[in-house]
């Protein structure tokens, strides 16, 4: 459905319908306004009809904020809660793609669980081995959850978030 203007005028941003229209591409990204604004009804990943909504808080944080945890993890965790900003989105994805994003999820979720429970126990049995395979799941588990992020944010600011994810073809369908 064409119907979602994506170039609102300026204005709408500050009456009581901002967000109606409140999302544009910008090269490869897609911005949306933090509110969370509905994107058309259709995949993100492919653009076609879309069968299920995700609509879900995201949060953002700078880069280098987990190269804090060589200090510790108070430091880490403080840095965290103070640099982070959170923003919703709204978007549609097809039967296949849910599917897709399930799988990657348990298999990401599952490694990640069974690398935590080797590491944290390989460290207290004092059994390095098993902690280094620990860490190698964890990394593994990381690598593998990150397709089923729908929509990845690479920078919220105060107004919108800039998102990394969305297909060729979503975007171009979002281009006047
Ligand atoms: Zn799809």
């Amino acid at each position: 459905m064409p119907a979602d203007n994506p170039f609102a005028p300026p204005t709408a941003t500050t009456n009581a319908s901002a967000g109606a229209g409140a999302f544009h591409v910008d090269g490869e990204l897609l911005v949306i306004d933090v509110s969370g604004p509905p994107l058309p009804d259709r995949c993100v990943k492919c653009n076609a009809p879309s069968t299920v909504r995700h609509t879900r808080q995201v949060q953002w944080n700078p880069r280098w904020v987990p190269l804090t945890i060589i200090v510790c993890w108070p430091v880490y965790i403080g840095t965290m809660l103070a640099t982070r900003k959170t923003a919703k989105i709204d978007v549609g994805l097809c039967a296949e793609h849910e599917q897709q994003r399930r799988t990657y999820q348990l298999i990401g979720g599952g490694l990640l669980v069974a690398g935590l429970v080797a590491m944290v126990g390989g460290m207290t049995v004092e059994e390095l081995v098993v902690a280094m395979v620990g860490f190698v799941l964890l990394i593994g588990g990381a690598i593998a959850i990150r397709p089923s992020i729908v929509l990845r944010p690479v920078l919220i600011d105060g107004e919108v978030g800039r998102y990394k994810g969305a297909s060729p073809e979503f975007l171009r369908s979002l281009e006047p």
